[in-house]
């Protein structure tokens, strides 16, 4: 038999850990590599920045007769006693019993009788779990849990803060942290460095080896806080560079030159019902700049609910078609989609304008039609949802595109739309407000303009933040309301009661439910018990799609009175005869998602009320929910919640195509935001290329970030 032995110390170069499969490091072979795999690990930098989930202070364990309730909490103890029983819901519970100097404590975790095998009397163990206090007892519930080994390598998993990695059957928390502890002792001082060296000491980062060292094996809070900072840094800095880049593309390249002065762009300003705001004035004035310079136009749209952002995009339209060009407007649901058909149709028929729509429920004799007109180039704008992407879709002279909610969209199909043209005109419009610097690091290839005011003569809806006990008096107002005709929005932070959350290993439990929290139980409460004589709906993200669209149609018709809902409405529903927004457990919503809610009424002529049911646990959540009472600038609150959260959660949940920003994610500071967008536009300014030696390690660095294979 041939025995290979790659020795990857020796061999290693600079490069090599990005390229290196794990499988070559010592003690993985092919079974572990294959496990690894499923945790997205694949090369040995995959190891290197696997970032913990969490971390535990094992430099001390508390003592079980000092446990505090709720809090989560590592105990180290031995098994005393192990048994299955079944509860009175007819779960089979499997409960262990630990003990230390002080106490006993219960572990339970449910329906998982075979962990019997797993534990042996007197086995140590450490147990991270937020106990609840049952009688005069503490019982953890499905706690996550490792068993003390004594062996040589004690000293990584005890006494120190130690790294808790995202599981995977298979792999223990004790392989996966000594196969990294040995990555790390081994490739963190060679992995490629892509930060210029004198940013790095700009901002006094770590080095970056020992920031990887840190995120894994921090010596204290405050090293692991720096490591995070280096390695959050890095990303965004490498994010910003691929932006720039963007940017830079855009700004040299060639595109389109409309004539924006002229006959369809004048009879649609003459047929207006109302007159602009300023705040639109000066947005078509930058859009038409845009329009009319030879570089292809790529310009974010960004306004509140109800600024009137539709208005805009027409008078965009018309200068594109009076050219001869052709618009596709693209949504990212049917029902925005019909929305936007029936508004430009309103505005643009009157001048000769007739506005198609295609979408993906349209039967073959329907579709036929608007295809053949757009390859010609009859049909002068369609509006559309992914139906757009589709390959039979094809226009003659596409001139310019109109993305609503883009961040609905990923890059690929930006991209796709953007194909089917030679270079069109690009616009695309959002009513999220995010703050000014994270719309520029987000968007920073974009230019933007934002309207900043509302059409005159809107009703402001009046916000109330009520307390839980109120309930009765809410649904009587509820009640009455759709008994004068109009219809009412109940949203709750979740859609059930969470069967399947996985915790550590380990499956899973049915926690004692708050059912109010749930979309589902109050859907059902509502229909069976307190309005029965109303027409009571369900909409959430689980659903299929028809069926959103079908529960969004019926309300939209006013079939449904009463949408109980999750957040999923939060973006472009525009049912003015909406008048009552309640949101249950509104804590449990961030600013801008409550403010973003509370924009699907005060939509229509009616006075509309937005409710805020809530026992606020903090101090911190008071003060946001009476931030909303206050306040109705959505820019403002988009500030507040920026300055409030951090920008780690803006990071954590992108959209799928995005770069995955793991590790800005952990930027608690907002100012970094600027730090790196600013050095990474100077970098790309005076080295669009990435030509210099310094920066060609960027390269291979942005094609992976970008998840695209290295040329
Ligand atoms: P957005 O898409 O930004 O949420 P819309 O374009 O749907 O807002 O506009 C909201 C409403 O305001 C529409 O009914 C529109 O006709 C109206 N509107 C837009 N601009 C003005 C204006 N300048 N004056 C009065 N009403 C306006
Ligand atoms: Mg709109």
């Amino acid at each position: 038999m041939m025995i290979r032995n790659p020795t990857p110390e020796v061999k290693t170069t600079h490069s090599d850990v990005f390229t290196m499969p794990v499988r070559f490091m010592p003690g993985v072979g092919p079974k572990r590599s294959d496990v690894l795999k499923r945790l997205g690990i694949e090369t040995v930098a995959d190891l290197l920045y696997h970032i913990p989930r969490r971390y535990e202070d094992r430099s001390r364990f508390v003592p079980i007769a000092q446990a505090v309730p709720d809090v989560p909490q590592t105990f180290r103890g031995v098994v005393a006693s192990t048994g299955v029983f079944r509860s009175k819901r007819g779960t089979l519970v499997f409960q262990l019993t630990v003990k230390d100097d002080s106490g006993t404590l219960q572990a339970l975790w449910f329906n998982q009788p075979y962990l019997r095998t797993w534990f042996t009397l007197g086995q140590e163990l450490i147990l991270y779990g937020r106990p609840e206090r049952v009688g005069r007892k503490f019982q953890l519930y499905v706690p996550d849990f490792e068993v003390v080994t004594h062996d040589e390598q004690d000293s990584l998993h005890m006494g120190r803060i130690v790294p808790i990695y995202p599981a995977t059957s298979g792999l223990h928390q004790r392989a996966i942290r000594a196969l990294i502890k040995s990555a790390v002792d081994r490739y963190a001082a060679v992995a490629p460095d892509t930060l210029p060296p004198e940013v790095r000491q700009r901002y006094g980062l770590l080095p970056l080896a020992q920031a990887i060292a840190g995120i894994h094996f921090p010596a204290s809070d405050e090293e692991r806080r720096q490591a995070e900072e280096r390695l959050g840094f890095d990303e965004l800095f490498l994010f910003q560079v691929a932006v720039a880049q963007k940017r830079h593309r855009f700004k040299t390249s060639t595109g389109l030159t409309h004539q924006v002065e002229g006959p369809l762009v004048q009879s649609l300003e003459r047929a207006l019902p109302f007159t602009l705001t300023r705040s639109q004035r000066k947005t078509v004035t930058e859009i038409f700049a845009d329009l009319a310079t030879p570089r292809p136009m790529h310009r974010l749209l960004h306004g509140d609910v109800g600024s009137g952002k539709t208005v805009v995009a027409a008078i965009a339209a018309c200068a594109a078609i009076q050219g001869g060009y052709q618009v596709a407007f693209m949504a990212p649901t049917e029902i925005l989609a019909e929305q936007h058909a029936t508004t430009l149709t309103k505005l643009l028929a009157p001048i000769g304008v007739a506005p198609a729509l295609l979408i993906g429920r349209l039967a073959p004799e329907q579709r036929q039609p608007i295809l053949a007109g757009l390859s010609s180039g009859k049909v002068p704008l369609v509006i559309g949802t992914h139906a757009l992407l589709q390959e039979t879709v094809t226009f003659r002279r596409l001139g310019l595109i109109v993305i609503d909610e883009q961040h609905k969209f990923g890059v690929t199909q930006r991209a796709a739309l953007r194909a089917k043209g030679a270079s069109p005109d690009v616009l695309v419009m959002t009513a999220t407000p995010i703050p000014r610097t994270l719309a520029l690091t987000l968007y920073g290839d974009l230019d933007v303009s934002a309207l900043t005011e509302l059409p005159p003569g809107r009703q402001p809806v009046t916000t109330v933040r009520v307390a839980t006990e109120t309930r009765p008096a809410t649904y009587a107002l509820l009640a009455r309301a759709m008994d004068q005709g109009r219809q009412c929005y109940v949203v709750c932070p979740r859609i059930g009661t969470p069967k399947a959350a996985p915790r550590g290993q380990l499956d899973l439990f049915e926690p004692p439910a708050d059912d109010l929290k749930a979309a589902t139980k109050v859907f059902e409460y509502f229909r069976d018990r307190v309005f029965p004589h109303h027409r009571v709906g369900l909409l959430h993200g689980r659903l299929p799609d028809d069926e959103k669209e079908r529960v969004m149609r019926a309300f939209t018709t006013g079939q449904v009175q009463l949408l109980v809902a999750t957040q999923v409405i939060e973006v472009g529903i525009d049912v003015p005869n909406a008048t009552i927004m309640l949101i249950e457990q509104a804590d449990h919503f961030g600013l801008a998602q409550l403010h973003q809610l509370r924009g699907r009424v005060g939509r229509g002529s009616h006075e509309s009320l937005c409710v805020l049911m809530s026992d606020p646990a903090t101090p911190e959540a008071t003060a946001r929910l009476d931030a909303l009472v206050a306040t109705h600038d959505g820019f403002a609150i988009a500030e507040q919640d920026l300055k409030l959260r951090g920008p780690g959660e803006v990071f954590g949940k992108r959209q799928s195509g995005e770069p995955e920003l793991r590790f800005t994610a952990l930027l608690a500071d907002p100012r970094w935001l600027d730090r790196a967008r600013s050095e990474a536009f100077a970098l790309v300014a005076a080295d669009p290329a990435l030509a210099q030696p310094a920066h060609r390690p960027l390269r291979p660095a942005l094609a992976r970030l970008l998840k695209r294979p290295t040329t």
